[in-house]
């Protein structure tokens, strides 16, 4: 990874030296547990549920995030667990991770594969990450590790002010790409984007295609050409105003976020 000049922290490099990805991904050669590659861990019918990602890819999320020591973070989409873990690394030993699985049998072997390894700091939770969970909030970071059309309010409301959100957002504008978001009160404001490659976030949030999109001239063809974001602010999809788009080049509003994206 290193060589290959992906990493710019060394806090983030020294997490990938520290996490063993070959005791999250049972099963597999030395060789494939450490090849810079995404490893199905559940599937069904053809369909990968979820996969132990990408390391070169969860390198730029993680750089995107910038988690000090001590934060409290939450991940949503524990797999493997395997992020979870190089999160613990970066946040240290002071802080605490919140990890959200949906699947009963991957939290299970998450669990067991980071109290292995001595992250005693990591709580992992069974449950819908769409949901808040109880007690916890809230969190200086925010990790979505599973592909969403939309910024859920629970995921919003989690967040301290201030606080940054990484989430790897399709909704349409070309493709997707792992946003990261600072909190401003009731706006997400872009401080990065990164291009990603997950699997869809289970419900609604996952697969609903974009419900209303909004441009200013007829000649910008939403979708029709992946065009490189460069930046994107979202608000609460009611508190939404038609003046958003006298800031951006597009406007696409789901449920629960509207994001004003701006192209590069
Ligand atoms: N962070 C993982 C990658 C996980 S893949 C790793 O490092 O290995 C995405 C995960 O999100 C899958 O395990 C999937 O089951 C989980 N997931 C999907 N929808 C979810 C939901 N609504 N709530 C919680 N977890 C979910």
């Amino acid at each position: 990874m290193r060589h290959e000049g992906s990493l710019r922290r060394p806090d983030v490099a020294r997490a990938f030296e520290a996490v063993p990805r070959h005791r999250f991904v049972p099963g597999v050669t030395l060789e494939e547990a450490y090849a810079d590659r995404a490893i199905s861990i559940k599937s069904d019918g053809g369909e990968t549920l979820a996969s132990i990602s990408q390391p070169s890819m969860l390198a730029r999320m993680l750089e995107l995030a910038e988690i000090e020591p001590g934060h409290r973070v939450l991940e949503i989409g524990t797999g493997s667990g395997y992020n979870a873990a190089l999160i613990a690394e970066i946040a240290g030993t002071s802080a605490q991770v919140v990890t959200v699985e949906v699947e009963s049998d991957l939290s299970e072997h998450a669990r067991e594969a980071l109290a292995a390894c001595g992250y005693d700091n990591v709580r992992v939770v069974l449950g819908d990450g769409r949901e808040e969970v109880p007690g916890e909030a809230p969190f200086d970071r925010v990790i979505v590790s599973a592909r969403a059309n939309d910024v859920a309010r629970a995921w919003w409301q989690q967040l301290r002010d201030g606080g940054r959100i990484i989430v790897p957002l399709d909704i349409g504008a070309g493709g997707e790409y792992a946003v990261g978001f600072t909190r401003y009160g009731d706006e997400l404001r872009s401080v990065g984007v990164v291009h990603c490659l997950f699997v869809p976030l289970r419900g609604e949030l996952g697969t609903a295609p974009p419900e209303r999109v909004f441009t200013r001239t007829l000649d910008v063809r939403y979708g029709s050409q992946p065009r490189p974001i460069k930046s994107i602010l979202a608000v609460p999809t009611t508190a939404a105003s038609p003046e958003l788009l006298e800031r951006a080049d597009v406007v696409v509003a789901q449920p629960q976020t509207t994001f004003a994206v701006t192209w590069g």
